[in-house]
């Protein structure tokens, strides 16, 4: 039997294929991405196996993928939703979550945000006092809303400082560890009877488990001590992030969600004894290993010494790869122009975006099947934060993004986004206000 690993491979190269025949890329669709449904209802249930034995609530972090017919799969797959903007409510709203399923965390939350948030019944958690401060004049005998606080334990950054939120100077969350912090935190809870859950959230792509389950830790602890001042349990349940690193190298998974949850049994046992609700919110370890782009390459160059592919991915859609590429390095594969995978001998290549600025580069002296005009590459592992989040960059167009489901003898597509059009693209740029700069 093959391994989930070879077969998520097998149901990529088998919809390359099948979106060539379906003319979802080709030259007049240059680039689109596409989320492997299969993939992620197994990933799903890879989560709940992990954390099987708990009270678990499991919100997807919708950031990593905030497209409405994603987030309602998920739904259906009975998941939760955290969200940090007023936007991102919407679309979880939209998709369908029930507001005791949706989660808010969001270090500038307005005046109105707050306010909405509680009218729908939707939890919260505060990001500093000033926060709580404004939440206790909303909140009233009615509200069902679960409130909590976010901590920063401190812990330490991981190996991606742009990433790691549990730094001693973070901007996110109550710090723990300040002088006279750890006791204001104390009173605030002692003072509120309604807040009832703590949130961490350490960090994400960089992090090792162990600095993740250090800050977890740390919460846990002041769980236990804010219930002992109250004499009850007052904290019922504790948030503890998202933030699974993904292994971009390869199809492994690693670490995987029951890795992660043998790494918290050990260090934090209490977690999982049954007094504590936990909330989960990953978002990269679901969706990353379930979606790709799959771009055409226009030209291809030699310069200097280098060859280049000049392809229809750049910083648009891999943004944070062109930006970062020694913290974001991503597989491309070579495929021909019907979508067959290339096995010619490797040629060291630069693969080149389309937008105008030199470093708009996914991957540079990368050896690969020599490419050719009408080739695709494909970038894999973007499922989450890459087409999902388009960076709006030479007024390039959103891409538009398939859903597959490879069955044994055809691939089915679904639309999940258009792309965008470039008449939208004109509307977007303020042609409704084209006179308003003229004279007079
Ligand atoms: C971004 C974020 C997440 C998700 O992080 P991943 O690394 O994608 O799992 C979860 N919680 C909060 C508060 C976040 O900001």
């Amino acid at each position: 039997m093959k391994s989930d690993t070879h077969m998520r491979a097998d149901r990529v190269a088998q919809a390359v294929r099948a979106a060539v025949e379906a003319d979802l890329v080709g030259p007049e669709a240059p680039v689109a991405g596409f989320i492997d449904v299969d993939g992620v209802r197994s990933t799903v249930r890879d989560l709940r196996t992990a954390f099987e034995a708990s009270p678990v609530l499991h919100a997807f972090a919708a950031k990593a993928c905030p497209l409405v017919p994603v987030l309602r799969l998920l739904a259906d797959e009975g998941l939760g939703c955290e969200v940090a903007s007023a936007g991102e409510l919407a679309q979880a709203v939209a998709a369908g979550f029930p507001a005791e399923r949706i989660v808010l965390d969001a270090p500038a939350k307005t005046q109105a945000e707050l306010w909405e948030a509680l009218e729908r019944g939707v939890a919260v958690n505060a990001d500093n006092l000033d926060e709580l401060k404004r939440l206790d004049a909303l909140v009233t005998p009615d509200t069902v809303s679960v409130l909590g606080v976010r901590v920063n334990p401190q812990v330490g950054a991981g190996t991606i400082d742009a990433m790691s939120t549990a730094s001693p100077s973070s901007k996110f969350g109550i710090p723990l560890n300040d002088p006279g912090c750890r006791d204001e935190l104390l009173a605030a809870y002692a003072a509120r009877p309604w807040l009832t859950r703590l949130h961490v959230h350490v960090g994400s792509q960089g992090c090792p488990l162990e600095l993740i389950a250090d800050g977890i830790h740390a919460v846990y602890q002041l769980a236990e001590e804010i219930n002992a001042n109250a004499g009850r349990q007052q904290v019922t349940s504790i948030d503890i992030g998202g933030g699974l690193p993904v292994n971009f190298a390869d199809d492994t998974v690693r670490p995987t969600f029951a890795d992660y949850v043998a790494v918290l049994r050990d260090l934090v046992p209490g977690l999982f004894d049954g007094r504590y609700t936990l909330l989960t919110e990953f978002g990269r370890s679901l969706l990353a290993k379930n979606g790709f782009i799959i771009a055409r390459v226009e030209y291809v160059k030699d310069v200097g010494g280098r060859r280049i592919a000049v392809t229809h991915a750049g910083a648009q859609t891999a943004t944070r790869t062109v930006f970062m590429p020694q913290a974001w390095p991503l597989r491309v594969e070579a495929f021909d122009a019907e979508g067959r995978r290339k096995f010619d001998r490797p040629l060291s290549q630069d693969v080149a975006g389309p937008c105008c600025f030199a470093g708009d580069m996914v991957a540079s002296g990368r050896e690969l099947p020599e490419l050719a005009e009408g080739d695709l590459v494909v970038l894999r592992d973007t499922g989450a934060y890459y087409f999902s989040t388009p960076f709006s960059y030479n007024s390039l167009p959103r891409l538009a993004v398939h859903g597959f489901r490879a069955a044994a003898a055809e691939t089915v597509f679904a639309p999940i986004r258009s792309s965008q059009t470039v008449a939208e693209i004109v509307a977007e740029s303020g042609a409704e206000h084209r006179d308003a700069l003229r004279a007079g």
